[in-house]
């Protein structure tokens, strides 16, 4: 473990690089840091903006080992780089947060084993690897449920809705032989997220909580303050200090919660990193997450997380550029001049790929929301021609 702080003028390690390392890295660069990125691919978002993009393997932990005798520190933004590349870097320098964390947060059941274990809420859920195992679930925990692939899942990816037993059969089929979770189904009012960041000194701090509304299971736009109330507010924060604390997170991780239609948190998801629904931290807090993230792995003192008025983000999918016919037209967006544009530096818009995000700030919350979707409607309808038509 590294002495006292890591201070501006050292060089930080990124495993992985899409848009969070990128944002990550304009951070780091803003406190006069330097940042090396790893992954195996080239022309990246955050290797656009990083002072060294390594491209090799993850697997090729000889290459893995030179990229963390560069760096004074490693962090990531991918979670599902492999265990051994990270227990390669730890031989040489601190990993944050470290593996185990990663390990954990990476497969499914390990994560909701863990967090029952602990105590935390999670809805009901068994293991799967075969049909017998699936049928029994189903007649435990009923119908409707959710079947997810245990490892290597986001923005519903490797998921089944199960509604009806005769349904059991094809659906263990789907798993093609990876192991499965069964997990009750949440019948949620709204999904909220906490993102929070902790030092290896123990400092604590968490973000308020962001509301989130998905569409076709990816996170579609999110905004703050979440119209929850305090005393949730409050229980959310504190399930996201119990978490952080419990698995000695020395960084950022965010917790992501339904809440249920009779006002209960329970954990969803965790993961060991920058979260999109904070990326409205960026216009919106005194802090942004990435400078959290960066002052958590540093250890630094962490930032204010005060939201500095209400504030909402619209992500930017390939489907943008798709029903724009082309490039979507920026200038009708910015017209809004309360509104924020950022790109990731992606060549390829395909549909799903997130691309950017717009960000707006407004008197009140639904003020914010109107002017991202608004902004975010023009960009496929220039003004012009919609009043043309
Ligand atoms: P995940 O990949 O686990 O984050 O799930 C993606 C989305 O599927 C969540 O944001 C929810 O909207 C939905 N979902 C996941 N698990 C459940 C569940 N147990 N009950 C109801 N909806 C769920």
């Amino acid at each position: 473990m590294a002495a006292g702080p890591i201070l501006p003028g050292a060089t930080l390690g990124v495993l992985g690089s899409g848009q969070l390392g990128r944002m990550f890295t304009i951070a780091a660069r803003q406190l006069g840091y330097r940042v090396h990125i790893y992954s195996p691919d080239s022309d990246t978002p955050a290797g656009q903006v990083g002072d060294v993009e390594c491209v090799a393997p993850y697997e090729d932990l000889d290459r893995v080992r030179e990229f963390a005798r560069g760096v004074s520190v490693v962090t990531f933004e991918f979670e599902n780089v492999p265990s051994a590349t990270s227990r390669a870097c730890a031989e040489v320098v601190p990993v944050r947060p470290e593996g185990e964390v990663l390990h954990l947060t990476q497969h499914r059941l390990r994560e909701k084993t863990f967090l029952s274990e602990q105590g935390f809420p999670v809805t009901p859920f068994r293991r799967i690897r075969s049909l017998a195992e699936l049928e029994a679930a189903a007649s435990e925990l009923g119908l409707p449920a959710v079947l997810k692939t245990a490892s290597f899942g986001y923005d519903g990816k490797g998921q089944q809705k199960l509604r009806a037993a005769t349904e059991l059969p094809v659906a263990f089929a789907q798993l093609n032989g990876a192991e499965g979770i069964y997990e009750a189904w949440v019948d949620f009012e709204k999904e909220v997220s906490v993102v929070a960041a902790r030092t290896v000194d123990g400092q604590f701090a968490a973000f308020p909580v962001f509301e989130n509304a998905h569409a076709h299971h990816i996170l579609d736009v999110t905004f703050a303050p979440a119209a929850i109330a305090p005393e949730v507010e409050q229980q959310a924060r504190d399930l996201a200090r119990g978490i952080l604390e419990a698995l000695h997170v020395v960084g950022l991780l965010t917790v992501e919660l339904f809440v249920t239609r009779d006002g209960r948190l329970l954990v969803n998801e965790l993961a060991p990193r920058t979260h999109n629904s904070g990326h409205l931290t960026l216009d919106g807090c005194v802090t942004s997450q990435f400078e959290q993230q960066l002052r958590a792995v540093c250890g630094l003192p962490l930032g204010s997380t005060e939201l500095r008025q209400p504030t909402a983000m619209a992500n930017l999918l390939g489907d943008v550029w798709l029903a724009a016919g082309g490039t979507p037209d920026w200038a009708a967006a910015l017209a809004d001049p309360r509104v924020k544009l950022h790109l990731y530096g992606k060549a390829k818009p395909r549909k799903g790929r997130k691309m950017g995000h717009l960000t707006a700030t407004g008197a009140t919350v639904e003020e914010a929301v109107a002017r991202v979707r608004t902004a975010r409607a023009r960009l496929a309808h220039p003004q012009g021609l919609t009043s043309a038509a």
